[in-house]
Formats: C-alpha cells, sequence, structure tokens
C-alpha cells in the first residue's frame, strides 16, 4: 500500500486551495446544460442539446492571416458525442442529463445524471445486467393474429413491465387479418387481458384496399391513430417477436424528419464504425417533450430478464395477492401443490389457469438460469 505524506498547508494556501475550487465550481456551473442521451455506443454516447449554458462560450478571436480553428456553437437541439464522467452510474438512452459542451473539439462530457422515472434492463452476454432505455412511459407489446400470439411471451414482457415501472399496452397489430377470418382465440386473448385491466389497441400498417382508410367507423383503419393518441408526448418501446410488424409500425409512426440523424462530431473522425445498441426517435426532433420510440434491437425479439422469483409473482397483478393465502409459505405453486390459493382460484374460476401456468414457468426459468 502506498504511503501519501499528508503536507501541513498554511491557512492562506489552504484560503486561497478554496477560493480555486470554488471558481473552477462556478464556471463549471456557468458550462453545464441540460440534455437528453439520444444514443449509446458503449463508451461514447450522443446528447441532444435542451438548454443552452448560462454562459455562451465565446469563439476565439482569429488574427489575420491565421488559419480559422475548429469552433462548433453550441446550438439548441444538436446532436453531440459525449463521454461520460467515470463516477456516474451507467447511462441509458433515455436518460437526462447535465453535461457540457466543448467548442474547440465538438464532444461533450456528461457530469450528472436526473432521477429516473423508470429503467429498462437486460443482462448483457456476460450476465451483467444493463440499463437498455431510461424514462420510458410505455412499453408497447405487439403481437399478432400471424405469427400466432404467444401467451406466454405477452406474460413475460407484463412482469417486465411492472419491474421496470413502465406501462404495458398491447398492440395486437395486423389486424386487416383478422377482417376476412375472425380468429377467436385473438380476440378471447385480448378479452382476458382486459379483464386484468390491460390497455390494448388494434393497428394495421399495411392497410389492404378493401378496407376504406379514411372510414372514421372502420375500426382498422382507425388503429394506428389510436396508437398514436396513446402514446402521444410519451417514451415508447416496441417488444415482440420477430414478424409481427414492430418495424413497421415504427416506420409508419415517425416522420421522414426523425429517420435520419444528423450529428455534430460525426463530422470528425472519432466515433466511426461504431454500432448503436439503442436509439431515441423523436416523434418531433425540434421538441423532444413531443416523446418518441426508443428502438433497441435487442430488446425487440425476446426477453430473457435478469427477475427474481419474488420479482415475477409481482408482475402477475391478478396473482401476487392470492399468493399470500397458499397454505405454505415458500408455495411453488406448482399444480397439484397441497393447499395452493392460486390453483384454488383456478378450480374456482376466478383466474385464468394459463396465467398460473405461465407463473410457474417463468419462476422455474429463474431459478435454472445460470445467474
Ligand atoms: P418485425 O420483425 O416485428 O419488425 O416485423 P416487420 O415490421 O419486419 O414485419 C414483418 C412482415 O409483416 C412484413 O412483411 C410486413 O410487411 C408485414 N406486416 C407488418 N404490418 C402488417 C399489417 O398490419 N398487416 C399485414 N397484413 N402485414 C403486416
Ligand atoms: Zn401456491
Amino acid at each position: 500500500m502506498a504511503l501519501i505524506r499528508q503536507r501541513k498547508l498554511t491557512h492562506q494556501q489552504i484560503r486561497r486551495i478554496e477560493k480555486q475550487q470554488k471558481s473552477s465550481q462556478d464556471s463549471n456551473d456557468d458550462a453545464l446544460m441540460d440534455g437528453v442521451v439520444m444514443a449509446h455506443y458503449g463508451k461514447q454516447l450522443e446528447v441532444q442539446v435542451t438548454s443552452l449554458p448560462s454562459k455562451t462560450p465565446e469563439p476565439p478571436v482569429v488574427e489575420d492571416g491565421d488559419p480559422e480553428p475548429f469552433w462548433q456553437p453550441i446550438v439548441i437541439n444538436d446532436i453531440w458525442r459525449c463521454h461520460a464522467r467515470t463516477n456516474l452510474p451507467m447511462l441509458a438512452t433515455g436518460d437526462n442529463v447535465r453535461w457540457a459542451a466543448d467548442p474547440n473539439t465538438g464532444f461533450g462530457r456528461i457530469e450528472a445524471m436526473q432521477p429516473r422515472v423508470s429503467l429498462v434492463q437486460r443482462p448483457d452476454r456476460y450476465h451483467k445486467l444493463k440499463p437498455v432505455a431510461a424514462n420510458i412511459d410505455i412499453l408497447a407489446i405487439v403481437f399478432a393474429p400471424l405469427p400466432a400470439a404467444a401467451p406466454t411471451l405477452i406474460d413475460r414482457y407484463l412482469v417486465v413491465c411492472h419491474h421496470a415501472g413502465v406501462r404495458p399496452l398491447l398492440v395486437l397489430n395486423k389486424s386487416d387479418l383478422l377482417a376476412n377470418e375472425p380468429n377467436t382465440e385473438t380476440a378471447t386473448l385480448l378479452a382476458d387481458y382486459a379483464k386484468l385491466g390491460y390497455d390494448s389497441v388494434l393497428t394495421s400498417v399495411d392497410c389492404p384496399e378493401n378496407i376504406a382508410k379514411d372510414d372514421p367507423n372502420n375500426e382498422i383503419a382507425r388503429g394506428l391513430d389510436d396508437l398514436k393518441r396513446y402514446i402521444d408526448k410519451k417514451l415508447v418501446i416496441f417488444a415482440g417477436q420477430s414478424g409481427v410488424g414492430k418495424s413497421s409500425l415504427i416506420n409508419a409512426l415517425l416522420p421522414e424528419s426523425a429517420q435520419s440523424v444528423n450529428v455534430i462530431s460525426e463530422n470528425s473522425q472519432l466515433g466511426q464504425h461504431t454500432t448503436t445498441t439503442s436509439r431515441l426517435l423523436p416523434f418531433d426532433p425540434q421538441d423532444l417533450t413531443q416523446g418518441g420510440i426508443v428502438d433497441t434491437p435487442g430488446i425487440r425479439e425476446y426477453g430473457i430478464w435478469h427477475l427474481t422469483p419474488e420479482d415475477i409473482i409481482s408482475g402477475f397483478i391478478e396473482l401476487a395477492p392470492l399468493a399470500k393465502d397458499c397454505r405454505f409459505r415458500d408455495c411453488r405453486h406448482t399444480k397439484n401443490s397441497k393447499g395452493c390459493a392460486l390453483w384454488q382460484a383456478v378450480a374456482e374460476g376466478t383466474v385464468l389457469e394459463r396465467r398460473v401456468e405461465n407463473l410457474v414457468t417463468l419462476q422455474i426459468e429463474a431459478d435454472t438460469k445460470p445467474y
């Protein structure tokens, strides 16, 4: 262990150091602004300018004949590449931050993270839990008549929402497929979740010609507008199995302007050949309060989630309160468990057998995962 020799400082020295620290703190505060993390590349992040610093940095004075030095003015809604202070918690797309920009380099530094209202996380390939998206309001659980809806997957996402503090919204896409061929299974599924209090919308991205698009009474044609109303001014994630139409929905919901992103620091040589883990696509790139979509390819397809059996049961909102009445405190709620209140409720017809089965499946999965 290294020994640090303590130096004795005179009062005058201490006062001078304190004064220096205070003035550097003040100038630091003057440079800070608000921003939103728009994308995440591992070490680097993209931050959109949402407020200007209280003191605008002055561009350097250029003498006649001198070459023009690099100077990137700070403009509201521009996006800057940033590093984060090392002592900050791991940041995620959607985080609100305090940061400072360096116009001399075109790079920024995140100094602080604002409190989060929600946090979606997932384990990485080393089984370490990583934040995926912060401050998400709604997780849209997308499913379709084809490929057929997997209720297990829906239940899994509902648990994730509960745990992350995010409101779930069931989105039955490709509802045009129901027009010709009513699908009772899908209808029952929706009715079951409605009874539990979950909201749902029916959408169709590819509205076929035989369905009048502007007919206000046509439920299928109205679908996208219903969805838009739900997610207006909200930050949304789309999840669900492959092929249900998530990319189609995201493209239909975003204006052209939001689909190409202009990032300041991309002009420089740094930060190329990087793939993003998640990106915030705003409904209005000039006004982040209008909400947007956080596109996280990793979360779109599956949900292998780091949850304990307790986390899991609290996400089965109608079952959690019943579990207290199981005869044994460590009841596993498997079928034929002695005195299991959940199976008693199934027998009485007050809860769905399928939900209890899914709960057990997810709890077993949580117990047997490798971390
Ligand atoms: P993702 O894998 O969930 O992102 O699904 P995609 O957006 O790639 O869509 C998968 C396929 O379904 C594509 O061929 C789409 O054209 C089709 N599709 C998407 N939305 C609809 C819809 O509302 N109705 C119908 N009939 N097909 C759709
Ligand atoms: Zn039980």
